[in-house]
């Protein structure tokens, strides 16, 4: 494939992968020697872009950008970093929908690296299992936080929830914003984009309705805490 084709596939944001595609040596070098390098790359690329690294101003920017990197917006490329997630037993034997929505999404596309900003909105029916509300949005910024296609972020919560809770019966949709679209390209400011991935009882198009309905319904609160 050529870089012209290779740059179709990214600009249609073509998901060809459901697992995040990682190099066999992804882990084997610390953090900091990431870091590092890097900055290391990221110099070479303001060099190149005739940029003057003496400059006070943008002196530092090579290891901000590194650090941010690997510290902050592709943490969730480390397994060791997903936050541990303790399914108790649901002893109240609660068996309706559960609803947690407006969670957070800051994401990076892993076609142009630039931001995906939007929410997620998540339902489940427990079967024996309960989970913490916010180790909910703990795994949702965990898988946000590594280059993305959104239907695989969708894709990659759905299933670790699923595993989580023990039920297949989950939902979620993810609506967002992405940057590649509204600052570059056709430069769309006001479109966004959304994705739902379910299993189990939301195969049943009255139980998406519900969890639809509920959805609205929180909407229509305004919660101010
Ligand atoms: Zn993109």
């Amino acid at each position: 494939m050529d870089d012209v084709q290779k740059e179709l596939i990214g600009d249609n944001h073509v998901l060809v992968n459901k697992d995040t595609p990682l190099r066999a040596d992804a882990f084997d070098k610390p953090d900091e020697v990431k870091v590092k390098n890097i900055q290391r790359h990221f110099e070479r690329i303001m060099e190149e872009l005739g940029l003057d690294l003496t400059d006070d101003s943008l002196s530092g920017t090579p290891y901000r950008v590194a650090k941010m990197y690997v510290k902050e917006l592709f943490y969730g490329l480390r397994p060791d970093r997903r936050p541990k997630v303790s399914a108790f037993e649901n002893k109240y034997a609660y068996d309706k929908i559960l609803v947690e929505q407006d969670i957070v999404v800051d994401s990076v596309c892993e076609h142009h690296f630039l931001p995906i900003v939007g929410y997620a909105h998540i339902g489940y029916i427990p079967s024996g299992k309960v989970v913490g509300l916010s180790k909910i949005n703990r795994l949702v910024d965990y898988y946000s936080h590594r280059p993305q296609v959104q239907e695989r972020l969708c894709l990659q919560v759905l299933e670790d929830l699923q595993e989580s809770l023990e039920t297949e019966s989950v939902i979620v949709i993810v609506s967002a914003k992405h940057l590649c679209v509204s600052s570059r390209g056709i430069k769309d400011k006001s479109s966004f984009t959304t994705t739902m991935e379910y299993g189990g009882v939301f195969n049943d198009s009255t139980k998406r309705d519900q969890f639809l309905k509920l959805l609205e319904a929180g909407r229509a609160q305004s919660f101010s805490v």
